[in-house]
């Protein structure tokens, strides 16, 4: 394991900085109410590919060798990795394969051969398509770049933190929603190290949080996938972490969980008072501010991470019913 330093997240900044957007940061008079100080939103669902994820992939694919960037890269995601991973392949002349199983939605198939990306339908289950990812990179080379635990792709997450520190003097909250925790360990390894006194907080829904379980645990666990509005957040965090798991132990403050109700609220919150279409995922934050799960944020940024959700059940929300699942 390599140890992540801030200058890497500085190197990072560099690699990627022509192919994603500085994304803007606003401050959100409709959450004035929860703090005495202002309340800021880093609008990163407005990113390219409709999130963050775009950030590590690129920073990932711009350090392989140029050996390895002859031979392609592949990862296996139906969400938001893959559509990261498809464009910043895409952007470097690099070939990619995007994994999946037979389960996924054909829209989300679509969306990421769009992207231009080899969508390759496998098997079953994800564990299905992880076999073939490792039969394709052991018989022809090609590098497997995961979602979060991966030092490049962490660091390439934790650019964001650097662009925030630089818009917004004198944070005293971060919230970032979590999962993986490849975004938070970024931003937590970045804005600790800059200015310790910044409390970092990692959001996670209700509905199975594998990082916040293995933090209680002591150790990575694995717990039941659970439908939930805030579906990018779903997954275990992997039995062999190898980053992630320690960064968040290291640097993030505390990990605050969100109910249904309350990541629905936030989406038609978000919608309705800030004209920002976020999906559950990237809603995290917000909700946590409205259902007052953090005490006294001060000054505090709020990352907005996504905004991939499916329109018709974003309707739904905004008209104050609840999807079914
Ligand atoms: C992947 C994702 C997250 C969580 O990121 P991790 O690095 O896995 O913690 C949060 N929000 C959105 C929209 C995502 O796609």
């Amino acid at each position: 394991m390599k140890a992540l330093h801030l200058s890497d997240i500085f190197a990072a900044r560099q690699r990627i900085k022509n192919d994603v957007l500085r994304t803007p940061i606003k401050q959100a008079l409709s959450l004035s109410g929860y703090s005495d100080k202002p309340i800021y939103l880093k609008l990163e669902h407005h990113q390219y590919t409709g999130s963050f994820k775009l950030r590590g992939a690129t920073n990932a694919v711009k350090s392989l060798s140029l050996e390895q960037r002859k031979k392609g890269v592949i990862g296996v995601s139906t969400g938001n990795h893959g559509r990261g991973l498809a464009f910043a392949a895409k952007n470097n002349q690099v070939d990619s394969i995007i994994a999946m199983s037979q389960l996924v939605p054909q829209n989300k198939v679509d969306a990421i051969k769009a992207l231009g990306s080899d969508v390759r339908i496998i098997g079953q289950s994800q564990d299905d398509a992880q076999l073939e990812v490792d039969r394709l990179v052991a018989e022809q080379g090609m590098s497997m770049l995961p979602p979060f635990d991966h030092p490049d792709v962490i660091c390439g997450q934790g650019t964001l933190a650097l662009e925030i520190i630089e818009d917004v003097a004198d944070i005293e909250t971060m919230i970032v929603p979590l999962s993986g925790g490849g975004l938070l360990s970024g931003i937590a390894l970045a804005m600790k190290t800059i200015n310790p006194a910044i409390r970092v907080i990692g959001v996670s829904m209700e509905r199975g949080c594998a990082m916040f379980e293995s933090q209680k645990a002591g150790k990575p666990v694995q717990v039941k996938e659970l439908a939930t509005l805030a579906d990018s957040l779903g997954g275990g965090i992997g039995l062999d972490n190898q980053y992630t798991f320690v960064l968040v132990e290291k640097y993030v403050d505390d990990l605050v969980l969100v109910d249904e109700a309350a990541i629905a609220n936030a989406i038609r919150h978000a919608y309705v008072h800030e004209q920002e279409v976020i999906e559950g995922s990237g809603s995290v934050g917000i909700a946590a501010i409205l259902s007052e799960k953090i005490k006294n944020p001060g000054r505090c940024v709020i990352l907005t991470s996504g905004k991939n959700i499916d329109m018709a059940m974003h309707q739904q929300i905004i008209n104050g019913e609840m999807p079914i699942l």
